[in-house]
C-alpha cells in the first residue's frame, strides 16, 4: 500500500474511468475525495466501499465542475491534496456548424477550464510539502482528431498543453504532471454519444461500434476502465518522480497509425 497517508482527489469519480482511479488508489491505500453525479445511495456505497479498500475514511464533495465557483467550492472542501486527477469530462458529437454553442461552452468549461482552477488551488500545497501528482485524463483526441467532435478534441488539445505548461513550471518543485490519453473505453461517456453518431454519419448502432469506434483501435476491443486506472496508479509512485510532461495514449494502437 504505497500511498498510505496520501490524499487523493479525483473528480468525476462516480462513473467510469474516474470511479476505476478512486478504486485503484484506494487499494494502494490512498485517502479519497469522490466527485461527480449520480444516485445518493450508489455514492454512498462507494464512499464505504473505498474507505473499507484503503483503510482511510473517504469523502464525497459534490461540485458542478462546469462552473468556475463549483470548482473553487470543491477545492476549498476538498483542502489540501497530494494527488489530484482531472477526471470529469462530457462529449457531444454534430458537425460545427450545428454543434450547439453551449454545447461547446460546456465542453470546454468542464473538460478544460475546470482542471485550471483545481490546478491552480491544488498547487500551493503539493509546493509547500515538495511532493504531488496530477493527472489529467486527455484522449486519443487529445493527440488526433475526429470528425464531428471539435470541441472535445480542442478541449483535449489544450489539456495536453496545460500539462506540459505545469510540468516545466513545477519541475523543480517535486510535483509532476501528466496526461493519460485513452482511447474507446465502454464507458456511460460513450454509450451516450452513439445515437448522435449515428445520426452524424447515418448509421446503425452496430456499425458505429465497429466502424467508428472500433475501427480506430487496431485491438478492436475497448479499453478496460482498470487499465487506465493501473496506469495512473503507476505514475503515483515513487519511481514515477521523473515523468513528467508525458501523454501517454493507452488506446490500442490507435495513434500508432
Ligand atoms: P463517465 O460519463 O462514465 O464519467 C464522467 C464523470 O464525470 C462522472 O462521474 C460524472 O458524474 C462526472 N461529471 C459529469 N459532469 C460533471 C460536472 N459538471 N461536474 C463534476 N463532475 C461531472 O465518463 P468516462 O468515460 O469515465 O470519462 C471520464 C474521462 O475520461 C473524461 O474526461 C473523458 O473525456 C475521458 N475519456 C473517456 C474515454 C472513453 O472512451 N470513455 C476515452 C478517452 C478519454
Amino acid at each position: 500500500m504505497f500511498l498510505q497517508g496520501k490524499r487523493a482527489l479525483v473528480t468525476g469519480s462516480t462513473s467510469g474511468i474516474g470511479l476505476a482511479i478512486a478504486r485503484g488508489l484506494a487499494a494502494e491505500g490512498a485517502q479519497l475525495v469522490i466527485n461527480g453525479f449520480g444516485d445518493p445511495d450508489a455514492i454512498a456505497a462507494l464512499v464505504s466501499e473505498v474507505s473499507a479498500t484503503s483503510g482511510a475514511p473517504a469523502r464525497f464533495i459534490e461540485a458542478d465542475l462546469m462552473r468556475r465557483e463549483g470548482a473553487e467550492a470543491l477545492m476549498e472542501a476538498a483542502g489540501p491534496v497530494d494527488i489530484l486527477v482531472n477526471n470529469a469530462g462530457m462529449q457531444h458529437v454534430a458537425p460545427v456548424e450545428d454543434f450547439p454553442v453551449e454545447k461547446w461552452d460546456a465542453i470546454i468549461a468542464l473538460n478544460l477550464s475546470a482542471s485550471f482552477h483545481t490546478c491552480r488551488m491544488a498547487v500551493p500545497a503539493m509546493k509547500a510539502q515538495g511532493w504531488g501528482r496530477i493527472i489529467f485524463m486527455g484522449s486519443a483526441h487529445s493527440l488526433t482528431a475526429s470528425p464531428y467532435k471539435s470541441a472535445y478534441v480542442a478541449a483535449k488539445h489544450g489539456l495536453a498543453g496545460l500539462a506540459k505548461t505545469l510540468a516545466l513550471e513545477l519541475a523543480e518543485t517535486g510535483i509532476t504532471a501528466n496526461l493519460i490519453s485513452p482511447g474507446y473505453v465502454w464507458t456511460p461517456l460513450v454509450e451516450n454519444q452513439i445515437p448522435d453518431t449515428m445520426k452524424a454519419r447515418n448509421m446503425t448502432e452496430e456499425q458505429v461500434i465497429k466502424n467508428v469506434l472500433l475501427e480506430r483501435q487496431p485491438t478492436k476491443r475497448f479499453v478496460q476502465p482498470a487499465e487506465v486506472a493501473a496506469l495512473a496508479t503507476f505514475l503515483c509512485r515513487e519511481e514515477a518522480g521523473n515523468i513528467t510532461g508525458a501523454n501517454y495514449n493507452i488506446d490500442g494502437g490507435w495513434v500508432a497509425q
